[in-house]
């Protein structure tokens, strides 16, 4: 058993309470690689914001468990040698889906875990939930929970169709369960392709298709009913088009990849939303680097040429989430 309090990590009890009160979010971004890791934390250290590092069972599969916890640890020890003496960075489970998977992240020092019931009927979820946050709060780990379905493919999760949140069932929910978050649905989505072509509108200017908007009524209403309570949106990635016209350039092909507009995740951020899950951006950044580096130069085969201007492409892009989207950055309690 390892505490993440001996790792310097922290929960997201303190940083949801700030983040509501001061109208902006805590960006989550998924990590399984070496450079993903460098990037998130290089940005959130020099901008001075608490972050959230979430691994998903996938990752947890493609990277080693034990690996990925230690890499957290050194993360913590990185953002110091970056000059952040106060760092406030969350290991946290994205999507656990059993129990022992919630209890087995807790054992093993993360500070905060993920249980999603989101997909069992609402009696299941609540005991399911329920039974999580028993063990984890004994550890002061907190839990997010899940209410209403998104659609889209994000790993082993998976959805043809959403269904909104229904707001009469959070105050249930969360007093049942006695989780510390809630993930709700309100249009966002898994993925690069997060609404059909024939869901979205066309930009007259541009020929770019335009999403339908999130739902802010749901989360209106939701707030109404839990006042102070912090809320998380998944599936939030903006989908930036000059990385998906960069990899359609150099050989790829996504056609009609559609994200969030950000300005939607700004109003959100501004709200009793808390934490914004990011992972695909980071993906097609990634993606757009090493395959614009790999055609340029096709006599390169160190892979620290290409991983290297793919790790400067998302460190910049995550530079650009923390100030204009989630407005996270000097956000630390301690900014020295
Ligand atoms: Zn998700």
């Amino acid at each position: 058993m390892v505490s993440y309090k001996e790792l310097g990590l922290v929960n997201t009890k303190e940083m949801f309470a700030r983040a509501i009160n001061g109208g902006y979010a805590i960006p989550a971004f998924n990590f399984n690689n070496l450079e993903q890791l460098q990037a998130i934390i290089k940005a959130s250290s020099d901008l001075r914001s608490p972050v959230i590092l979430q691994v998903s069972k996938g990752a947890r599969n493609y990277a080693n468990s034990t690996l990925l916890r230690y890499m957290a640890q050194g993360a913590v020890e990185y953002a110091k040698e970056l000059g952040c003496k106060h760092p406030e960075i969350v290991l946290h489970l994205d999507h656990g889906d059993s129990f022992e998977l919630c209890k087995d992240c807790v054992d093993m020092g993360f500070s905060s875990v993920m249980i999603d019931g989101s997909s069992l009927p609402y009696d299941e979820n609540v005991a399911l939930t329920a039974k999580v946050v028993e063990y984890a709060h004994k550890y002061d780990v907190t839990v997010e929970g899940e209410l209403g379905v998104l659609a889209g493919v994000e790993d082993e999760v998976a959805s043809e169709v959403s269904h909104y949140t229904k707001p009469e069932e959070v105050i249930d929910f969360t007093s049942k369960t006695g989780c510390d978050s809630l993930a709700i649905s309100i249009g966002t989505s898994h993925g690069a392709y997060k609404f059909k072509p024939e869901q979205c509108t066309v930009d007259p200017k541009t020929g770019r298709l335009v999403p339908p908007p999130l739902a802010f009524d749901v989360l209106d209403a939701i707030m109404e009913k839990l006042p102070g309570f912090p809320i998380v949106l998944h599936g939030s990635s903006s989908v930036p088009q000059e990385y998906v016209d960069m990899i359609n350039q150099y050989g790829g092909k996504l056609p009609n990849a559609i994200g969030i507009p950000e300005d939607q995740l700004r109003k959100a951020a501004k709200s009793a939303v808390c934490k914004i899950n990011i992972d695909s951006d980071s993906r097609l950044a990634f993606t757009a680097a090493v395959r614009k580096t790999l055609v340029e130069k096709p006599a390169e085969f160190d892979p620290r040429k290409f991983c290297g201007p793919a790790r400067d492409l998302m460190t910049e892009m995550y530079r650009h989430k923390i100030i204009d989207v989630l407005g996270s950055d000097n956000k630390l309690a301690q900014l020295d």
